[in-house]
């Protein structure tokens, strides 16, 4: 191992270049969904909204204006913020992943000298919805810098549920934590989430539309099998589609964990309070898991881990998945 990869748990907060994310502690997620505190303040869906304008967000706790943390606009995030010549929307709500992903100039220099990545982009990826996709957020990380080179997040329309259920689906899941509005305002089928997608890979060349395409340089990366071992494959039976053949495989980070860090983590929490990495935002808004996973994925980038694919769909029977690694959650 490099004496580089040893940096210190304590000074983990020296890896992002941006303050405000080290200083946050865990419970602050807790803010999000908490139902003493003002919705309309933690919500883009609300700030949009006709209502009188929601209270200042001056009463965080926080010493520093510029580094208080923000939810993330997910009008923005979908291409779809009117707002963006608004200074007080702009002072409640993030619009810029990269900045708050940013990884200290120090820190990714020397991580360009040393690194061994096969692959040239990481593509982050973790869905949301039980019964159907209701959430696809995927987050590029240039695998040599640690830069986020752009999202594409997308609020998914279930194709086979009754307007009621879906509304009582949409309020259990993202009423609490104050985006079903948004979601209602936002959310399309999942085909043209598909199509959006690939028209996204095939802007940034991680992948052509033609028969067969894989994905070039790049792997997708998920916290565990389910999003693309059992989820996308339900989806594309439900939405009447065939599997596309850029879900064929991935890295599963948890094994990436295992085997590089000889220890278990069972899933994102654990991984991110072994490494001591504050969790930002509301759990279970996939746009903000996929954030917390690449802080994950980061930390083990400048500890060192090698990302190789884990798990593979055999070409002639698409349904087995072949896993590669020994050591493996199971
Ligand atoms: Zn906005």
């Amino acid at each position: 191992m490099m004496a580089f990869s040893r940096v210190s748990l304590s000074r983990v907060s020296l890896f992002w270049q941006n303050s405000l994310t080290s200083h946050i502690p865990l419970s602050l997620s807790n803010l999000t969904f908490s139902p003493q505190l003002d919705r309309s303040r933690f919500s883009p869906s609300a700030s949009l909204s006709t209502q009188d304008s929601p209270p200042s967000v001056d009463s965080i706790p926080s010493p520093k204006p510029s580094s208080r943390w923000k939810p993330t606009c997910l009008y923005h995030t979908q291409g779809k913020c009117t707002m963006m010549d608004d200074p007080t929307h702009l002072e409640r709500f993030n619009h810029s992943c990269s900045e708050e992903l940013k990884i200290s100039a120090a820190v990714a220099a020397k991580f360009k000298e040393t690194s061994s990545q096969q692959l040239d982009f990481f593509l982050v990826l973790d869905l949301e919805g039980k019964v159907e996709i209701l959430e696809f957020p995927v987050l590029m990380l240039d695998a040599k810098t640690m830069d986020v080179v752009d999202v594409f997040h997308r609020f998914v329309r279930p194709s086979a549920m009754s307007e009621q259920r879906i509304s009582e689906y949409i309020e259990g899941k993202y009423g609490k934590i104050g985006v079903d509005r948004v979601w209602h305002d936002t959310a399309i089928p999942f085909g043209e989430v598909i199509q959006g997608f690939e028209g996204w890979m095939a802007r940034h060349q991680l992948w052509e539309n033609k028969q067969g395409g894989r994905l070039r340089r790049a792997a997708f990366v998920t916290c565990g099998n389910w999003d693309l071992k059992t989820k996308v494959p339900q989806q594309c039976k439900v939405s009447r589609m065939s599997l596309p053949p850029y879900f064929m495989e991935w890295i599963n980070l948890k094994d990436i964990y295992l085997n590089f860090y000889k220890r278990r983590a069972t899933g994102m929490i654990t991984m991110m309070k072994e490494l001591e990495i504050p969790l930002v935002g509301s759990h279970h808004l996939g746009i903000d898991d996929t954030k917390n996973i690449t802080r994950v994925l980061q930390h083990m980038l400048i500890d060192g881990a090698v990302l190789q694919i884990t798990a593979k769909r055999k070409p002639n029977s698409p349904e087995n998945v072949e896993f590669l690694f020994e050591n493996r959650i199971k």
